[in-house]
């Protein structure tokens, strides 16, 4: 029994007694709305945007000459300054949007605010960076103490005080430690200083500025939010506007047995619907719910919608039961993947 595409009766999505309709304009609010918290204002709507498309859910920093910088809320907000793109992460972990985790700490220039920082030692005396690790030896004869390096004559060892040669027996090792080149005290611990690479300052401890490194990423909170599906949703649904398709987000469709069943996605074009749902992994239980509503629906596409790639066995459970899993995975948007499963097959039978 061959059943043929009618999207004009069984389903029709404008005479759908629970979604009020698919309008042309904005996104049709969802009866759960209550549900999903609105939490996100524009600026995190975007950065959420991002990372679906991207598949990636951590902000990384990168510790450079130019100091420590978080390049991707760079690129999404050209115009937010450093400061302010640590303010907008800050201000998303005290919102319980994103964690943060420290993930080391770095000298940066108190000048120039570069992390490009290198460490020097000094002569603690005359502050002479020309110093170097000495063993200390005593000739015993003569009591004279000093740096092997001052003994050593060729292949010899000589008192540089009782210019006798000095065998391995007749010397005492009293320890290491560093000698001034320029002025030749010696000292156990060198004064340490700092030297800018971008601007080339030096500067002591004391006025080194001395900065963590955060990482961040979404709170659980977020994930789930982003899982029940507010922001990739409208992502998703204004591409396929655009590209001419009807959409609905989290709309009903009622099936052949007369059961309403919802989903986060309904999209229509000619003679092709699109059913699909939204999860951040993709489950068995996500497809095999899915599978039932397919069964009672008969779309032309059953879709599940995951923010992370599907497991081996999720994708031949997946096939076992006809829901093509689709992931964002930084190439293509998810809206982008939908048209051109729909479009690119326009030869394929159900
Ligand atoms: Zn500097
Ligand atoms: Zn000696
Ligand atoms: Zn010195």
């Amino acid at each position: 029994m061959l059943k043929k595409k009618s999207p004009s009766n069984s389903f029709d999505l404008d005479n759908n007694p629970v979604t009020k309709s698919i309008p042309n304009n904005d996104v049709v609010k969802s009866k759960d709305a209550q549900e999903e918290p609105v939490l996100f204002g524009p600026e995190v709507q975007s950065l959420m945007q991002r990372m679906v498309d991207q598949g990636s859910y951590i902000v990384h920093p990168k510790v450079d000459s130019k100091g420590i910088t978080y390049p991707e809320i760079a690129s999404i907000f050209p115009n937010k300054t450093e400061a302010e793109s640590k303010e907008f992460l800050d201000g998303l972990v005290q919102s319980s949007i994103l964690n943060s985790k420290l993930l080391d700490k770095v000298i940066v220039c108190p000048t120039c605010a570069s992390a490009s920082v290198y460490s020097k030692y000094n002569c603690p005396r005359c502050s002479s960076f020309d110093i170097g690790k000495a063993s200390i030896i005593e000739h015993v004869r003569c009591g004279f103490i000093g740096s092997l390096e001052k003994f050593r004559k060729g292949t010899q060892l000589i008192c540089p005080k009782c210019k006798g040669l000095v065998t391995e027996i007749e010397y005492k090792k009293i320890g290491t430690s560093f000698e001034c080149n320029s002025c030749g005290s010696r000292f156990e611990a060198p004064k340490i200083s700092h030297k800018c690479d971008s601007c080339d300052d030096v500067f002591t401890f004391r006025e080194a500025k001395y900065e963590a490194i955060f990482e961040y990423s979404l709170s659980e909170e977020t994930k789930r939010s982003l899982a029940g599906g507010r922001i990739p949703l409208a992502a998703i649904a204004a591409t396929l506007k655009r590209k001419g398709y009807e959409v609905g987000i989290k709309a009903d469709l009622v099936g052949k047995s007369g059961a309403t069943h919802r989903f986060d996605i309904i999209a229509r074009k000619a003679d092709k619907l699109i059913v699909a749902n939204f999860t951040f992994e993709p489950k068995e239980e996500d497809i095999i719910g899915l599978f039932a509503k397919k069964y009672d629906i008969d779309p032309t596409f059953t879709l599940l919608i995951a923010l992370s790639a599907p497991s081996k066995e999720e994708e031949a459970v997946s096939k076992a039961y006809g829901v093509k899993i689709l992931y964002s995975a930084g190439m293509k948007s998810i809206g982008e993947q939908i048209v051109k499963l729909v479009e690119g097959e326009k030869q394929t039978k159900k």
